[in-house]
């Protein structure tokens, strides 16, 4: 009898034990959510462009090979990270956005129909209380990520954001889905969250000017990614989402390696 005890005490401390981080990512499964840079990816029409120029490539005069590259880049292009300071005065620069807040449980609201039929669509509360009937409350630290299914035209810049000018004329053509600012109150006031990211090139629609989902955001220390990749391989909820920005000392923005983890 004291020997069945034993065993079983002695199992339920093994149960019990906490895995450590190595065994729990062993068996996990990585989706890449960053696109490539290069020199078309996609920058606001008013932005310059990415650009990665050889510095040295090849065999050196010592005879063993070498390769170095320089580049230059606006911080809001491509995949990338919007800080607190973007549109908050006084916010945080991405430095200041403590590890904490750059990972959480994925949110990922499909607003593909909606947006097939309106290339300006607003993703509204009632998008994220139908997920939440569906999924549950939006949990504690969550990153929203808006699906609008833009993702797709990514290669193809007239799709993807409405125009394939530059400078201002580009900007009045802009037609992309976004957040609704009245969402993006809601967001901020109602749930606890980390970030919204979303698969088209800005958080407030095409054809905004006042940049009102931006605002409301930054103004609640919430932080922003646009031009998410690879959305389409995320469940609705169930992956965790880690999210990286360059870190640029007193950085609006800053290039993101996303990842979730399923
Ligand atoms: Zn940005």
């Amino acid at each position: 009898m004291k020997n069945l005890l034993f065993s079983l005490l002695l199992f339920a401390v093994i149960a019990c034990q906490p895995k450590d981080p190595a065994t729990i990512m062993s068996g996990a499964k990585w989706v890449d959510l960053t696109y490539d840079f290069d020199s078309n990816t996609v920058y606001w029409p008013t932005n310059i462009k990415f650009h990665h120029d050889t510095v040295f490539c090849g065999i050196n005069d010592k005879g063993y090979f070498y390769a170095s590259f320089k580049y230059s880049a606006e911080e809001h292009g491509g995949t990338h990270f919007d800080a607190p300071l973007h549109f908050g005065q006084g916010g945080e620069s991405i430095e200041k956005v403590g590890i904490e807040r750059l990972h959480g449980p994925g949110v990922v609201v499909d607003v593909t129909k909606q947006s097939a039929g309106n290339r300006d669509y607003l993703v509204g509360v009632a998008d994220f209380e139908n997920w939440e009937k569906v999924n549950g409350k939006i949990p504690e630290g969550a990153i929203i990520l808006l699906r609008t299914g833009f993702g797709k035209y990514w290669t193809d810049h007239l799709r993807y954001t409405g125009t394939v000018k530059s400078g201002t004329d580009g900007v009045k053509e802009l037609h992309f889905p976004g957040l609704d600012p009245a969402a993006a109150k809601w967001l901020s006031a109602e749930r606890k969250i980390n970030a919204v990211g979303l698969d088209t090139p800005s958080i407030d629609n095409g054809p905004s000017t006042d940049f009102m989902s931006h605002r409301i955001l930054c103004a609640a220390g919430l932080t922003v990614y646009e031009n998410v990749a690879n959305l389409d391989q995320l469940p609705a909820k169930g992956a965790f989402i880690i999210a990286l920005p360059m870190k640029i000392k007193g950085g609006s923005g800053a290039p993101l390696r996303i990842v979730g983890l399923l």
